[in-house]
C-alpha cells in the first residue's frame, strides 16, 4: 500500500471506530490502539499535506482559534416549541391538529427533550459543511471549529444520503463528564460549574477549539429538514439520521393515542434519572411529514410539534441552619442543613447557598421553609423561601464576619462573590485541606495515608505543614488512636516513597491556588526547575502560554512568601523532585532558548501542538498573545488580522512553519 491509500484506509478506518465509540456505544478497538493509528495517520498526513482532508479525524483534536463568530442566516428557520404540562392540554392539542387535518388518523412520534444548546449542521455531499447556533431562529452564530471537534458529530456520513441538508439537534454535557470537569475545577480552586446546559452552550463560544474537544460533549439529532430528503415520516427521519452516522437517541416511540404518550411521557418522568444526560420533557410530534405540512407553523412554532415538560422536581422542607465550610484556599461557602426530604431519588440533607449575595437576594433564613430544586445540578440548590410558612420570630441572616475555624475577620475583595480566611498559616481547616491535596492521587499519590489520618496527625501536633510529612516515624505514629504496627510502617513507606513524583506533579502538589494538574504541567515544562520558577515575574510568566495574569499572580503571590520558601528547602533536603527528569530533558535543546513565540493559523506539516512542543522541547516560550516580548511570531494559513496588526506594531518578525522548521533544525 503506498501513502496515498495507507492515508485514506486509516482515515475510513479511524472514522468507523469513532462512530462505534461515540456514535453506538460500542468500542471496537482499544483506545492504545486508536491512538497509535491516529498517530500513524498524523504522520503521514504531515508527510502528504496534499492529501488534506477537512473530514480527516485529526481534526477532531482541534487547534483552530476564533476570535469572532459570524452570524449567518439559517436556511430554514429554527422554530420554538410550544409546551404543555397535562394530559388535557395534549388532547386539546390532538383536537386542534384533527380540526385542521379533517378527520383523518393521525400517529404521533415521542422523543426525549434533550437540554443542551441547540444546534443546526449543513451537510453538503455527505460532509459537513457548518454549525450553527439557533441564535434567535432566523440567524445563528457559526461554532463549525468549535462543533467538528465533538466526536460524536460525524464529519462524513455513509450510506445514501441527499446532496444537501439541515440537521437539528442538541448538544449536551452527560452528567458523567461534567461532574469529571467539576471535580478538577474544584480541585484547582475554582468555582463549579452550575449545570450541565449552561456549560454545554459556554463551550460552544469558546474561542480555542482545542479546549472545545477536551470537553466531553455529545450531539443527539432528532429533525432533518431539506428539499429531496425522500424521508415521508418522523420516524422514518430518526432511522436514516442513524444510518448515515449521526446519534439518534434509540429511546423514542411511534404512538396511535394520546394514552400512549403519556404512557411514554410517566415512564420517563422516573426513568430519566437513568439517562447519561439531562432531560426536560417529551417533545410529540406529528408522525406524517405530509402531514406536518399541511399543519404548518404559528409565528414562534410548529403546530405539528408540542413539547410535555416534566415538572421541575421541588420539595419544600425547613431550613435548620446555616454553616459556613472553609476551604483549603480559605474560601468561605455557606452551606443550608435541612431537615432530610426526598427529591428526585435521594435524600437531599444539604444544600450550597454559595455566598453572602445570594442569601441576601432570596432573603434565606433559619427556621423558613424552603423550596429544593434538583435540576441538572448535581448539588441541590435552593430556589425560594415560602414566606407564608415564615416563623413570626424569624430573624434576617447576618453573614459571618469571622472564620468559623480560627475567629480570624473575612475579607471580601471587589469583584469577588465569595469571603475570604486569609489566616493561610493559622486556620486549621487551611492547613490540613493543605496537606490533603499534597498527599491526594493526582498530587504526591501518598499511599497508606489518608484525609483523615491527617486531621488526626494535625490534631496530635505530628504534621503542621505538608514538608512535616516527611520527618514523620513509626515510633510516632504506634500510639496514635486506630493506628496498627502495619499500617504505621505503610504510611512511612508510603510517604518515602513519594520522593519520586515527578516535578509536574510535585509543582501541583504545593497546591498554589489557581495552578490545577494542567497548569502545572505547563509551568513545569516552560521552567524545568524550581529556582527558575521561584524567581518569574509575573510579566515572565504570563508570556507562557495559557498562563493568564490570575495564574501568574498567584504564583509570584505564593513565592513572596517566606515561610513556603522554607517549606520548599525543606521538601529539597528531603529529595523530592524539583526538577525536570533526565529522560524528559532528552531530545531538548537549548537552540530557542530566551526566544518567545506566538503560534496563530493553520500549518501544514506540523499541527499546531507539535509546533509548540517543538518550541518548547527547543528552550523556547510560547505566549498566547503578541506584545513587545515575543520574538517571533509563526504564521499560518488564516492567521488572524489582528495578530499581524499587532507584530507590525511591535515590530516583531513574522516568519513561516518552513523558516520555524529550519530554525529547529
Ligand atoms: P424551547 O427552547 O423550550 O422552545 O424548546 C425548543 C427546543 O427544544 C428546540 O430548539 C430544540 O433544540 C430542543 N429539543 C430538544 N430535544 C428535542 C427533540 N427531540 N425534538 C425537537 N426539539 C428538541
Ligand atoms: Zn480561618
Amino acid at each position: 500500500m503506498n501513502g496515498e491509500e495507507r492515508t485514506k484506509s486509516l482515515r475510513k478506518e479511524l472514522r468507523k471506530h469513532n462512530h462505534s465509540y461515540y456514535v453506538l456505544d460500542q468500542p471496537t478497538i482499544s483506545d492504545y490502539e486508536f491512538d497509535m493509528k491516529l498517530k500513524e495517520l498524523q504522520g503521514l498526513e504531515a508527510q502528504y499535506p496534499e492529501l488534506y482532508d477537512p473530514t480527516s479525524p485529526t481534526l477532531r483534536v482541534g487547534g483552530m482559534v476564533t476570535k469572532n463568530f459570524e452570524t449567518v442566516a439559517h436556511n430554514q428557520r429554527m422554530y420554538s416549541l410550544d409546551n404543555s404540562y397535562s394530559k388535557e392540554d395534549l388532547e386539546d392539542w390532538e383536537k386542534r391538529i384533527q380540526r385542521g387535518l379533517g378527520d383523518v388518523e393521525v400517529e404521533f412520534t415521542c422523543e426525549l427533550k434533550y437540554d443542551g444548546a441547540s444546534i443546526s449542521l449543513t451537510y453538503a455531499d455527505g460532509k459537513l459543511l457548518r454549525a450553527l447556533t439557533r441564535g434567535d431562529g432566523f440567524q445563528g452564530d457559526d461554532v463549525t471549529t468549535n462543533i467538528k471537534t465533538i466526536k460524536s458529530v460525524p464529519l462524513k456520513l455513509t450510506g445514501s444520503y441527499p446532496p444537501k441538508f439541515d440537521i437539528r439537534g442538541e448538544i449536551v454535557l452527560p452528567f458523567e463528564g461534567f461532574a469529571k470537569m467539576n471535580a478538577e475545577r474544584i480541585e484547582n480552586g475554582e468555582e463549579p460549574y452550575m449545570n450541565p446546559r449552561n456549560t454545554a452552550s459556554g463551550s460552544l463560544k469558546l474561542q480555542d477549539s482545542a479546549a472545545v474537544s477536551k470537553r466531553p460533549l455529545d450531539c443527539l439529532l432528532y429533525g432533518i429538514v431539506g428539499q429531496n430528503t425522500g424521508i415521508e415520516s418522523q420516524w422514518q427521519m430518526l432511522e436514516k439520521a442513524r444510518e448515515w452516522g449521526f446519534k439518534v437517541p434509540t429511546v423514542a416511540k411511534l404512538c396511535k393515542t394520546t394514552d400512549e404518550v403519556m404512557e411514554f411521557v410517566g415512564y420517563w418522568d422516573v426513568h430519566r434519572h437513568d439517562l447519561p444526560y439531562e432531560t426536560d420533557g417529551v417533545v410529540v410530534k406529528v408522525n406524517s411529514l405530509q402531514q406536518q405540512d399541511e399543519l404548518g407553523y404559528t409565528s414562534k412554532s410548529p403546530r405539528w410539534a408540542m413539547a410535555y415538560k416534566f415538572k421541575a422536581e421541588q420539595v419544600s422542607t425547613v431550613l435548620n441552619e446555616i454553616t459556613y465550610q472553609v476551604g483549603r484556599t480559605g474560601a468561605i461557602t455557606p452551606v443550608a442543613n435541612l431537615e432530610p426530604v426526598l427529591l428526585a431519588g435521594t435524600t437531599v440533607k444539604r444544600a450550597s447557598l454559595h455566598n453572602a449575595d445570594q442569601i441576601s437576594k432570596l432573603d434565606i433564613r433559619e427556621g423558613d421553609t424552603v423550596f429544593v430544586e434538583k435540576g441538572g445540578e448535581i448539588i441541590p440548590k435552593i430556589i425560594g423561601v415560602d414566606f407564608g410558612k415564615r416563623p413570626q420570630n424569624s430573624e434576617p441572616t447576618r453573614y459571618i464576619d469571622q472564620c468559623p475555624e480560627c475567629h480570624t475577620q473575612l475579607v471580601r475583595t471587589d469583584g469577588d462573590a465569595k469571603h475570604y480566611c486569609i489566616n493561610y498559616y493559622g486556620c486549621p481547616v487551611q492547613i490540613t485541606g493543605r496537606i490533603q491535596h499534597f498527599i491526594s492521587r493526582k498530587a504526591m499519590d501518598i499511599e497508606g495515608m489518608g484525609g483523615e489520618t491527617v486531621t488526626l496527625l494535625f490534631q496530635e501536633g505530628l504534621i503542621t505543614d505538608y514538608a512535616d510529612l516527611y520527618t514523620l516515624t513509626k515510633e510516632q505514629l504506634i500510639p496514635l488512636e486506630r493506628m496498627a504496627e502495619k499500617s504505621a510502617e505503610n504510611l512511612v513507606n508510603g510517604v518515602k516513597a513519594s520522593v519520586g513524583i515527578p516535578f509536574e506533579r510535585v509543582m501541583f502538589a504545593l497546591g498554589i491556588r489557581f495552578v490545577g494538574e494542567t497548569v502545572a504541567k505547563k509551568l513545569a515544562k516552560a521552567y524545568k526547575n524550581i529556582d527558575a520558577f521561584i524567581v518569574a515575574t509575573e510579566e515572565e510568566l504570563m508570556a507562557v502560554d495559557e498562563i493568564g495574569d490570575r495564574i501568574a499572580q498567584s504564583v509570584v503571590e505564593f513565592f513572596r512568601n517566606e515561610a513556603n520558601l522554607e517549606i520548599i528547602a525543606r521538601l529539597k533536603s528531603f529529595g523530592l523532585q524539583f526538577a525536570l527528569s533526565a529522560d524528559k530533558l532528552e531530545n531538548q535543546t537549548e537552540k530557542l532558548k530566551g526566544q518567545t513565540f506566538v503560534v496563530s493559523g493553520v500549518f501544514e506539516k506540523v499541527s499546531r501542538d507539535e509546533l509548540k512542543k517543538l518550541i518548547e522541547d527547543n528552550g523556547g516560550r510560547v505566549g498566547s498573545s503578541v506584545s513587545s516580548k515575543t520574538t517571533y511570531l509563526v504564521a499560518g494559513d488564516k492567521m488572524g488580522p489582528s495578530k499581524r496588526a499587532k507584530a507590525e506594531k511591535f515590530e516583531v518578525s513574522i516568519i513561516s512553519e518552513d523558516d520555524f522548521l529550519v530554525l529547529v533544525g
